[in-house]
């Protein structure tokens, strides 16, 4: 999405609606009360403006999901769960907060905190590879933020340096729950399987980017859940996604921030999931060496093996503790500012 294009501001009915409860009057907000700025950006059911709250004039970014669109598409289940994910991680520091929501007889709104500094996938293609005290900083906040998720039973599924927005001061803020499984309250400690989880609505379960070549997935073809060079092995093989799914994506994410791409390239979705399903796996020269076994330990085949799987307590503390990360402070590391990235 080019954020430097103009798109046209949604078409609004206007409409203020007032719910009355006993001993409470609720109004919704409605589209009228923002005015719709610059378009950020489209995904696949929808489009992501700046708007101004036209009482407070703060700035939010407003997901705008055509309803008629959505029922073509079937995505009512993927809108249904992001919104329930939203609500679970709403106000936890590192993700994107959700400050309402409203529909009019054309549209879904979500209200975002708006991300000023765009995601990290820019960042990376524009320097070709962070440096060491960068990539530490945002590996580990992406690690408290796996934490987050997983202590409340999400499994995020689609993490990839897109889906990892930055705030006015460049810290993360994750987004994208359209793919998130949501674990049931029992199964939500940090080392458990994903077994008893929420059905997978076949909407989520499909790979967006369109199908695939060659006989992978097994499962169905061209069902997936997440992105060709982030998928974990486990989901390629058609089976039961877990936590773990997420570990092996930040292990993807932590290699291309060094090597400026994703571990596992091919010019097919066939290629990626083949170099995958293979571990082919090549560290280019230079590469940090406690970095190389920071990411080789997570991207293990086998979900169990990988680092912080066996982790309890809601906290990945052998990889907090492993030695790439010798220099960070959990405590105050979203607090502090990030190193300049260069
Ligand atoms: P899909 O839904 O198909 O997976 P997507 O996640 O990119 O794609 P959207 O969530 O609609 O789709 O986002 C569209 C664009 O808007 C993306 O470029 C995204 O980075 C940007 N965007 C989304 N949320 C925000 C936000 N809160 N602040 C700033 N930019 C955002």
């Amino acid at each position: 999405s080019d954020p430097s294009s103009t798109g046209t501001p949604p078409k609004t009915t206007p409409t203020t609606t007032v719910t009355g409860r006993p001993n409470q009057t609720v109004i919704k907000k409605t589209a009228n009360d923002f005015i719709f700025g610059k378009y950020i950006g489209e995904g696949s059911y929808s489009t992501v403006y700046l708007a101004k709250d036209v009482h407070t004039s703060k700035e939010y970014a407003i997901k705008v999901c055509d309803k008629q669109h959505i029922i073509r598409e079937r995505k009512q289940e993927y809108i249904r769960r992001e919104r329930e994910v939203m609500h679970i991680m709403n106000n936890v520091p590192g993700f994107v907060n959700l400050s309402c929501t409203f529909q009019d007889s054309r549209n879904l709104y979500f209200v975002m905190t708006y991300a000023k500094n765009s995601d990290l996938l820019p960042y990376i293609n524009r320097v070709g590879s962070f440096d060491l005290e960068c990539t530490c900083h945002y590996a580990a906040e992406l690690v408290l933020a796996v934490e987050q998720m997983h202590k409340r039973g999400i499994v995020h599924r689609d993490l990839k340096p897109e889906n990892i927005l930055l705030d006015e001061n460049m810290h993360t803020l994750i987004a994208d729950f359209g793919s998130a499984k949501i674990l049931t309250a029992e199964k939500t400690d940090l080392s458990s399987s994903c077994s008893t989880s929420t059905e997978d609505s076949p909407a989520a379960a499909s790979y967006s980017n369109g199908g695939t070549t060659g006989n992978m997935p097994p499962r169905r073809r061209g069902s997936f859940v997440g992105t060709a060079q982030y998928v974990s092995p486990e989901v390629l093989q058609g089976k039961e996604t877990t936590k773990a799914a997420d570990l092996w994506a930040l292990g993807c994410i932590i290699y291309q921030m060094i090597a400026g791409l994703p571990p596992f390239r091919g010019s097919s979705d066939y290629l990626i999931f083949r170099e995958i399903m293979n571990l082919n796996l090549v560290f280019p020269e230079g590469f940090d060496k406690n970095a190389e076994d920071l990411v080789r330990k997570l991207l293990k085949l086998d979900p169990e093996e990988r680092i912080g799987a066996q982790d309890k307590d809601g906290r990945y503390e052998s990889i907090r503790t492993h030695p790439f990360f010798e220099k960070i402070n959990w405590d105050t590391i979203r607090r502090e500012k990030p190193p300049r990235i260069n």
